[in-house]
């Protein structure tokens, strides 16, 4: 490791690179090459997972977790057509009126033996497998259509969805088919769907990005850049690139009161979206500390804990008709609560 702190030469420009290693020991990790090879694989895939540049020795319980991640992976195929995943949706409220604005789709998997299984580690799963491609146009369509049964159950609440987009759907090609076909099959406005992105994807290819987002921006969609600040140290993208909302990070709005760097953080990015024209959603608002400070910072909009967690279609349609839960608003829907409820 220590040999790769220095710079190659190649072709005149000086290249770093970093080492994950894997060490197995003979004859406790293998008496063959090909068992000595395979666990020092394992041992080099957890090097990876600590993120890089790392050694590690094999021990038996990297077998067991590449078996278990195998597992997941077999069933992961199978989650979408066995009815295994649905959808929560968080409610973003407008910061200055009170009201529910718009909800954020988050995408759920309960498995029947191993219960419920995080995002943030099925979803780079479905990412590395390419599921995300499947999945991610379920998600469209789910969420749209949902949206199209709030508004009949709801005339009076016009919601925006929000959905994460992961790179690889970027890649897949088929974005731009899906967004259409979500939109057209649920009959909502293109103007209530956000598309989520991450600022990882502008360290791909940016050219190609912004060839998709114009074309999605063309169909009349939305685009925000989520967990803006956390993904890539180049600000040029946001020139370029059509968007209309920044979304902050919850690791600056969670340690508000205590990091007082985080306060100068939030005030810059509203600077840099005033500047550009673009509307900023605060993720991650606990406290009414935190509340406050955006509020007087003017951020347009906010979701929390503090306000709403990730709710079922019925608990967010129960909220339509409800005094808002900011402090200060009370942010009513215009019409009575609605008479039935459906999930
Ligand atoms: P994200 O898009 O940044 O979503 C916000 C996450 O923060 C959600 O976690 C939400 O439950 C959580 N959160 C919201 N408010 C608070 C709060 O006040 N405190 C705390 N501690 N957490 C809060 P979740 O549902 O676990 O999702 C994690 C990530 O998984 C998402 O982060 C998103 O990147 C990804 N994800 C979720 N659904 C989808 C999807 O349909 N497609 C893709 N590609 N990614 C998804
Ligand atoms: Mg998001
Ligand atoms: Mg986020």
């Amino acid at each position: 490791l220590d040999c790769f702190t220095e710079s190659f030469e190649l072709r005149g420009r000086s290249i770093y690179v970093t080492a994950s290693i894997g060490i197995a020991v003979a004859p406790v990790d293998g008496h063959t090459p090909k068992a000595l090879m395979h666990a020092a694989e394992a041992a080099m895939e957890r090097s990876k997972e600590r993120g890089g540049n790392c050694s590690n020795f094999y021990a038996r319980h990297m077998d067991e977790q590449a078996l278990a991640q195998l597992y997941l992976e077999q069933e992961l195929h199978f989650a979408l057509e066995r009815g295994q995943l649905y959808l929560d949706y968080q409610p973003q409220w407008d910061l200055r009126s009170g009201r529910l604005h718009g909800v954020e789709a988050l995408l759920r998997w309960r498995h029947p033996q191993l219960g419920l299984i995080s995002p943030a580690v099925f979803i780079p799963l479905a990412d590395s497998t390419g599921l995300i491609a499947a999945i991610g146009a379920w998600v469209l369509r789910e969420a749209c259509l949902q949206l199209r049964r709030w508004a009949k159950l709801y005339p009076a609440a016009s919601l925006r969805m929000s959905v994460n987009v992961s790179p690889r759907q970027f890649d897949s090609g088929t974005l731009e088919d899906d967004v259409a076909e979500a939109i057209a099959m649920s009959g909502i406005a293109p103007a209530q769907l956000e598309l989520e992105i991450t600022e990882s994807m502008m360290a791909k290819n940016v050219a190609a990005v912004a060839l998709t987002l114009k074309n999605l921006r063309t169909q009349g969609v939305r685009v925000a850049i989520d967990d803006f600040g956390t993904g890539y140290s180049s600000l040029a993208y946001l020139a370029d690139l059509p968007i209309d909302t920044l979304k902050i990070d919850h690791s600056f709005v969670r340690p508000l009161e205590t990091k007082p760097g985080c306060k100068a953080i939030i005030a810059s990015v509203m600077a840099l979206a005033r500047g550009l024209g673009l509307q900023v959603i605060a993720e991650g608002v606990e406290t009414s500390a935190q509340l406050a400070y955006l509020r007087q910072v003017g951020c347009d909009e906010g979701q929390g804990f503090l306000m709403a967690r990730p709710l079922s279609p019925a608990r967010v349609a129960a909220l339509f008709g409800q005094p808002s839960p900011l402090p200060g608003l009370n942010g009513l829907e215009p019409a009575a609560a609605p008479d039935c409820v459906a999930d």
